[in-house]
């Protein structure tokens, strides 16, 4: 069988202007797509639409453009394919894989600080007992769908040992999602969750390499395990170290002065911009 051309994708969310992280970021799935005669994708993740603005979306465009980046389209807007997401979370729910957690914010963080262990462990919980979770839903009650971790284990049995991934430069890792607990798929009134729609978005974009910060290396076992249990591809990882500001601080989008925007205004040219980051 032919091996499928190496797909990178750049994937931010518009929910504020880009700054030289996001730079390194594309740039650096970009490169990994020349250098293979690949394809490089965009993707726009905007499932959370209290957050997404439309011009933060066109400054995307419009950034990535300046920095001399050419990627393919149409691009993928996630809140267009929220079909996508629910199709994915019917056949966990079919399996029994999540469960529905009605607590509130609080009495997560309440939950957590009384189990007894050291250091805290992450969420682990529960689907309520039919009769109460029938009389939350008819009160309207939010909720959340969380995966079960315990199910996932019982579903995957000795495959859970399998979940691994290659961390291009520090070959194969294995994957503990256990660590990250039951975590959120989605949301009664947000269909679905971060890790949900990029593990189904990669493999329907057919990514073959996802090249992202180092700050994202921590979800990779989640997403692992979705990709096990909904038996999708694993692509290849690729985290790149922060960029730090001068103060050791991490960039953010709050960060004033330093978005591309910004850089450009001062008259930083592209060229420069991609010689300081290593391009
Ligand atoms: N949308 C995420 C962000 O802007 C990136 C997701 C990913 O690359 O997997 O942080």
């Amino acid at each position: 069988m032919s091996q499928p051309r190496l797909t990178t994708r750049f994937a931010p969310s518009p929910t504020g202007l880009l700054h030289r992280g996001h730079a390194l970021s594309a740039l650096t799935a970009a490169a990994l797509a020349d250098e293979a005669q690949g394809r490089f994708l965009l993707r726009i993740e905007d499932i959370d639409a209290d957050r997404s603005r439309p011009e933060y979306e066109a400054a995307i465009y419009q950034d990535l453009a300046w920095l001399g980046l050419a990627w393919e389209t149409p691009v993928r807007r996630q809140s267009d394919h929220l079909d996508d997401y629910a199709a994915a979370l019917a056949r966990l729910r079919a399996e029994g894989l999540v469960y529905r957690c009605f607590k509130t914010r609080r009495e997560i963080l309440d939950d957590i600080a009384r189990a007894p262990h050291e250091p805290p462990p992450a969420y682990v919980g529960a689907p309520l007992p039919a009769a109460e979770e029938a009389a939350r839903l008819a009160a309207g009650d939010p909720f959340a769908w969380r995966l079960s971790m315990a199910a996932a284990r019982a579903r995957l049995g000795g495959d859970w040992d399998g979940l691994t991934f290659v961390e291009q430069g520090r070959g194969v890792q294995t994957a503990r999602p256990e660590a990250a607990g039951d975590v959120i798929l989605a949301r009664k009134e947000l269909g679905v969750a971060y890790h949900l729609a990029v593990v189904v978005d990669d493999a329907l974009q057919g990514v073959t390499h996802v090249a992202r910060g180092a700050d994202l290396f921590e979800a990779v076992p989640v997403q692992r395990l979705l990709q096990a249990l909904l038996g999708l591809p694993t692509p290849i990882y690729h985290h790149h170290p922060l960029l730090l500001r001068p103060d050791g601080k991490r960039f953010a989008k709050r960060d004033q002065g330093e978005t591309l925007r910004d850089l450009r205004a001062r008259g930083v040219t592209a060229a420069t911009l991609r010689a300081e980051l290593g391009f």
